[in-house]
């Protein structure tokens, strides 16, 4: 089932335009419908753009009541620098190679055994499980907004990433957006004629870093490295010969689980307008929050020794720089990321991921899936 998944290149076209005459998840959403076409599932598609589509693949349990959400997703980043190989899965003793092996379609082939193996063996789950094959995770998580769009009450959700099969209750959030100088522009021969923005930028950046210190001293986390502000492009001046009149960094902003993304966005926006500079702050381009379930919730607890048993004793709750879908679930219900796979070789040229990680993985899926959920009532 990876191997096939692989050979189906769902590139996410990553905000270029796109031209395609079906989402670029089609193929696996798909193959998905041929498998899960069964007796008792529920399966629907789930239109997101042009460009991207969910597919929800919905198994009922002995009762009604709220669902056990199981997410991956379906698109891939590009390969433009592996192009002869991605695609044409290969395996090598425990290891299968191609894009999307560990991101995300290993994740997504362990959820689909553990629900077909409870299928197959005429088992009916304590909850529904809702499993949702996402589109766009890579670029705007436009599935998963989606998803959430629905009416549909999620009791808690596992979010498969490669998480090396170790539960991530927490994880950091993004903002991001540009921060525009403005200057005047002299002929570089009479530059005291002009305000060169470019210099403007340099005071901002100085600031930025400075404030990283602050709010790496306010903001400490056990689980993972404090808030980050990375200015990541810079762009200023028009000519050689001209004082720059405009000068913009692009700020990616990491957030910790407890700070608040709006009065975080608003105390950058003070900090920079207090050096002097007439600056314009851009639209938000991004913005996810943190993941930041408790580790001590009992669904994740439960899922912590699942893991254990199925995974190796020595697993860990974790926490993790990085971003996923779970943000924008876990607001409802307890959210944790758990997948096989190691995250370093997500994106990587030769991605990979190990064949008994994604069936221990399956294992723990069907074992959270069977799981007697305490009634919140
Ligand atoms: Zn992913």
């Amino acid at each position: 089932m990876l191997a096939d998944l692989i050979a189906m290149p769902s590139v996410n076209p990553m905000g270029r335009a796109y031209e395609g005459d079906a989402p670029v998840e089609r193929g696996v959403t798909a193959y998905m419908e041929r498998i899960f076409d069964l007796p008792g599932v529920r399966i629907e598609r789930q239109p997101v753009s042009d460009a991207h589509e969910n597919l929800l693949i919905r198994y009922p349990a002995e009762a009604e009541g709220p669902a056990l959400l199981f997410e991956s997703h379906m698109d891939v980043v590009p390969a433009d620098d592996w192009a002869d190989r991605a695609f044409a899965p290969r395996t090598d003793g425990d290891r299968i190679y191609g894009r999307g092996a560990c991101d995300d379609k290993g994740s997504l082939t362990a959820m689909a055994l553990a629900l077909l193996d409870i299928i197959e063996s005429r088992e009916r789950p304590p909850l529904p499980v809702m499993l949702v094959c996402a589109g766009d995770e890579e670029y705007a998580q436009t599935g998963i907004k989606a998803f959430r769009a629905l009416p549909i009450e999620v009791a808690a959700g596992v979010f498969g990433e490669p998480t090396g099969c170790a539960p991530v209750v927490q994880h950091k959030g993004t903002l991001r957006w540009d921060i525009t100088v403005h200057g005047r522009s002299a002929h570089t021969s009479r530059p005291e004629l002009g305000v060169n923005a470019i210099y403007g930028a340099m005071d901002v950046i100085a600031a930025l870093k400075r404030h990283q210190d602050e709010l790496q001293a306010l903001h400490p986390s056990p689980l993972m490295t404090g808030p980050m502000l990375t200015v990541s492009m810079i762009r200023g001046g028009r000519t050689r010969n001209a004082v720059p009149d405009a000068c913009t960094v692009s700020l990616d902003f990491r957030l910790v689980p407890g700070m608040d993304m709006d009065a975080a966005r608003a105390g950058v926006i003070a900090l920079v307008g207090s050096l002097g500079w007439e600056v314009t702050h851009s639209e938000l381009q991004l913005r996810t929050p943190p993941l930041a379930t408790s580790p001590e919730d009992p669904f994740c607890l439960q899922a912590l020794s699942i893991c254990r048993a199925h995974a190796g004793p020595e697993i860990e709750m974790r926490g993790e720089p990085y971003g996923t879908d779970a943000s924008w679930i876990a607001d409802r219900a307890p959210a944790i990321v758990l997948g096989p796979g190691d995250i370093r070789s997500a994106h990587a040229v030769d991605e990979y991921v190990e064949i008994s990680q994604v069936v221990a993985c399956a294992a723990v899926y069907r074992d959270i899936m069977m799981w007697p959920f305490p009634s919140s009532g």
